[in-house]
């Protein structure tokens, strides 16, 4: 079974853009996953292909159809199809790796892309539009949230990743942050390779690891440990 993304945008030739390349690239290529961009415009109604209209009560900007976003997600996700419809947005659900894990373990996801100053409050509710955020912060749209998501997503499909184990260990996969890396040389500028990592003792390497990522979460993401990690050594 493959991941199948369909993703409505006013800007199809964003894509697959940065997910052509690399790990996300080769999947695609491989059939892993499969992504169509879909052309919102292609669904407008009037010969101008008028996708927006000003907001009802005034004020800046312009606002996303209703109609004729319902007639693109229609066309993409016809009634049965049971992949989730999200619409990225700086409203939703802030995206999490759990959320993420969900996904990939699906059959995939139609991603709607918001520009202007949104879409219209009524196609959220009668599509069942799942709102997903990216961070605090506004983008210009939803197209580089979307490519945030899948690579997210397509990077945890079986097979994408070489090495599978280096995906468990990850920031957030047992609510810490990751411990610090690294490589040769040796030395670099004065600074030698923490000798525990060096001494060939692997419990007392994954040990050194645990709490330095304790360590790091506590100083910088203290948010994560209200929860209950899962320990790192086994
Ligand atoms: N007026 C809106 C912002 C619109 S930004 C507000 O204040 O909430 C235009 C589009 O970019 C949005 O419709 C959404 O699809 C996308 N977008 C912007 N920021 C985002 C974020 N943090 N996460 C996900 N999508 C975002």
């Amino acid at each position: 079974m493959s991941f199948a993304a369909s993703v409505l945008t006013l800007y199809p030739e964003m894509f697959p853009g940065a997910l052509g390349l690399s790990l996300a690239g080769r999947a695609l290529e491989a059939g892993t996953w499969s992504l169509e961009a879909i052309q919102i415009r292609d669904f407008a109604a009037d010969r101008h292909r008028t996708v927006d209209d000003t907001p009802a009560g005034g004020g800046a900007g312009m606002v996303m159809r209703a109609d004729v976003l319902a007639k693109a997600i229609d066309h993409a996700s016809p009634p049965g199809d049971k992949r989730p419809r999200l619409l990225m947005s700086p409203r939703g659900k802030p995206l999490t790796q759990a959320r993420v894990r969900e996904l990939a373990a699906g059959s995939g996801a139609v991603i709607l892309c918001g520009r202007f100053e949104g879409v219209d409050q009524r196609v959220i509710e009668a599509r069942g539009l799942e709102e997903v955020s990216i961070g605090d912060f506004i983008l210009s749209g939803g197209e580089p949230a979307a490519l945030v998501l899948l690579d997210a997503v397509v990077r945890l499909l079986p097979g994408v990743m070489g090495n599978a184990v280096s995906g468990e260990e990850e920031s957030f996969e047992n609510g810490l942050l990751e411990h610090p890396h690294y490589t040769r040389p040796q030395e670099f500028e004065g600074r030698p390779i923490p000798e525990v990592l060096i001494s060939g003792n692997h419990k007392k390497i994954a040990e050194w690891r645990h709490a330095e990522a304790e360590k790091l979460t506590r100083e910088r993401r203290p948010d994560l440990l209200g929860g209950t990690p899962q320990p790192l050594v086994k």
